[in-house]
């Protein structure tokens, strides 16, 4: 269970340091660098100063940067000082403001591909009125490849998939995996759920599939017991001072 005294956002170590060792936590990213005129959603753009100052600390106090191969096997959960850090979507500003701090401070990051969108746009949040961002291309991502860093699989479409048929549910799954594995001749082997929507009809077609992780967005971190398709996440961003977060402050 979360913790009611903990922050809901990943800001920096201190008030995380000693849950952190309870688990294996994975850190939840979008976007990196300035935030566009008439953004909506705020909290998804990260400072890469920022990021930055959070990958020195993490560095300092002794993390790098969780292969997650791992948690899907035996030697789960003894990882000490092992940190996910995962970004979604695929945006070509974490390629831009985000290899530098990661090449920097020594981590190894995964970015969550919507393999129907290489070199598109995030349309599925354009359409709700969000500003538009510019996804990867296969350049950009053989790029991000060639750095040390992974990728896996945010469906084709950004799909809610507990929404969809369990055929067009299986296409989205197994069909962008598949896709991936083509354009970069590489084995992809985790996912993650678009929206955080996921039930356990659609994590059964994620196992159908062949992934041997997927990450949800429920905070929690990772121990023994948490199934490796159902991985928990924090939300990283900056200081949050929403009313919600005051108040559970107050409140915890
Ligand atoms: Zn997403």
């Amino acid at each position: 269970m979360p913790n009611p005294s903990l922050p809901l956002y990943y800001d920096s170590l201190a008030p995380f340091r000693e849950w952190f060792g309870g688990g294996v936590p994975i850190l939840m990213y979008h976007k990196l660098g300035p935030r566009p005129r008439g953004v909506r959603l705020k909290g998804l753009y990260l400072d890469s100063r920022l990021f930055d100052r959070q990958l020195a600390e993490l560095r300092a106090a002794g993390y790098s940067g969780l292969d997650l191969e791992r948690l899907g096997g035996p030697e789960h959960p003894a990882l000490p000082r092992q940190i996910g850090i995962s970004f979604d979507d695929g945006y070509v500003n974490v390629l831009e403001h985000g290899l530098r701090p990661l090449a920097e401070h020594g981590f190894r990051a995964i970015q969550y591909i919507v393999a129907g969108a290489i070199g598109g746009g995030n349309d599925w949040d354009a359409a709700l009125g969000e500003a538009p961002e510019r996804l990867m291309d296969r350049a950009q991502l053989r790029a991000w490849l060639n750095a040390g860093h992974w990728i896996g699989s945010h469906t084709l479409s950004h799909a809610r998939l507990t929404r969809l048929t369990p055929a067009a549910a299986r296409e989205e799954i197994g069909a962008s995996r598949k896709k991936l594995e083509d354009l970069f001749g590489i084995p992809v082997h985790h996912f993650c759920y678009p929206y955080g929507d996921w039930n356990a009809r659609v994590r059964d077609l994620v196992a159908e599939a062949g992934y041997r992780t997927a990450c949800t967005t429920d905070f929690g971190l990772n121990t023994a017991q948490t199934p490796p398709l159902e991985l928990r996440r924090i939300q990283a961003r900056y200081r949050s001072r929403s009313l919600k977060s005051l108040l559970r402050r107050l409140l915890g």
